[in-house]
């Protein structure tokens, strides 16, 4: 019993934070301003379809990353596959990167693949995010680490 109830909140609760993503600040001038795209306009510029992007500052429903407490934040839920959340109020940078990820995300899910961070982030940048918003990528095992 105890135990059901454990797996269901972890079925629930597949999401996840990206609370203060941010470029470092000493960087952020240095970071080429991209175009100010919808979200959908990004998702149609990859090739993406059937997906839904709601904004909102819910904790619940956004990872915790509320705009209220300069959270920019993204958040995939499997409970609801074919939908991203994002944090209101992105900058255009953030955005990108953000729908991006958790696009991808729904790709692994799709795909039934594992929920992978560091794939989450590669995919993001090779759909055109900026690397330095990768919010997991610097913590990523890299090729090098895997003939360690
Ligand atoms: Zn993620």
């Amino acid at each position: 019993m105890a135990l059901a109830g454990v797996a269901a909140a972890i079925i629930a609760t597949v999401c996840i934070t990206h609370a203060s993503v941010t470029a470092p600040s000493r960087a952020r001038s240095a970071i080429p301003a991209q175009p100010a795209l919808t979200a959908p306009q990004i998702l149609a510029g990859i090739g993406a379809h059937d997906v839904e992007v709601v904004f909102t500052s819910d904790v619940e429903t956004n990872c915790g990353a509320a705009a209220s407490d300069g959270g920019n934040g993204g958040c995939f839920h499997s409970a609801t596959p074919n939908t991203i959340y994002l944090s209101p109020g992105l900058t255009p940078t953030s955005l990108r990167y953000l729908t991006l990820h958790e696009y991808a995300h729904v790709t692994q899910h799709r795909d039934g693949t594992a929920m992978d961070e560091c794939e989450a982030d590669r995919l993001a940048i090779a759909w055109g995010a900026d690397p330095r918003f990768a919010h997991y990528l610097p913590t990523c095992p890299t090729p090098e680490d895997a003939t360690r």
